[in-house]
């Protein structure tokens, strides 16, 4: 624990200081700041952290164009990022989701809750979540097979339709991370079966009653998106 390479691209200089010293006060060994967005792509190439903490408002090249640099360069497009935002930045944080950010968070946010995101999101890149298709998915209560397209909650068989389960099975691929409802329909949409994103919505009401109110597994990520509830 605490091996990883952390880089924070931060302007104001006394976060960065903040996080900086979270991070090391939480066993993190080797982190790095930058100000700028270029001194940020370059130690991103160059040193190859593990991690990547990234403020979207940034002078000169902006956080977002830094993350679609990061994520457009083979040579640092596996690094995960973690967008720091501020409140209100909404049609922001879902471009960089689409871009392939992993998460975000919104300023002003608690040191625990920061280590706790690094942490979730470092498990993530490490391969804590395997999809094997043949495997019963196992989340708490839930258990899903891919092969049968069955789901159970507490060992009862779940009634799914099939695009509530293709919902249901991206979530739950993947607790923690937040899908953007474009994200869904993207993955959702099958070339015989259109979606919307007002479709998502609608189905997600359908599926949370069918879960019914004691596992509330799906979150709203208000003005972003939908995420399986970590464990
Ligand atoms: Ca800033």
């Amino acid at each position: 624990m605490g091996r990883e390479k952390i880089l924070i691209i931060e302007d104001e200089s006394a976060i960065q200081e903040l996080i900086r010293y979270n991070l090391v006060k939480s066993g993190f060994e080797h982190v790095r700041g930058c100000e700028t967005g270029e001194e940020g792509l370059a130690a991103a190439t160059d040193w190859q952290p593990d991690l990547i903490l990234l403020d979207l408002m940034l002078p000169g090249i902006d956080g977002l164009a830094v993350c679609r640099r990061l994520k457009s360069d083979t040579r640092t497009h596996s690094i995960p990022i973690i967008m720091l935002t501020a409140r209100g930045e909404e049609s922001d944080i879902i471009v960089g989701l689409e871009m392939g950010a992993d998460d975000y968070l919104t300023k002003p946010f608690s040191p625990r809750v920061l280590v706790a995101r690094i942490h979730s999101v470092l498990r993530r890149a490490a391969g804590a979540y395997p999809e094997e298709e043949s495997q019963t998915l196992r989340r708490g209560a839930l258990a899903m097979n891919r092969g049968s397209r069955e789901a159970w909650l507490d060992g009862v068989p779940l009634e799914l339709t099939f695009s509530e389960y293709e919902l249901l099975y991206l979530l739950a691929r993947r607790p923690g991370w937040v899908f953007t409802r474009n994200q869904i329909v993207e993955a959702v949409k099958g070339s015989d079966y259109p979606v919307t994103e007002r479709a998502v919505d609608v189905q997600m009401v359908s599926l949370r009653r069918k879960l019914g109110p004691d596992h509330p597994l799906i979150e709203t990520v208000r003005g972003v998106g939908y995420r399986f509830a970590q464990e």
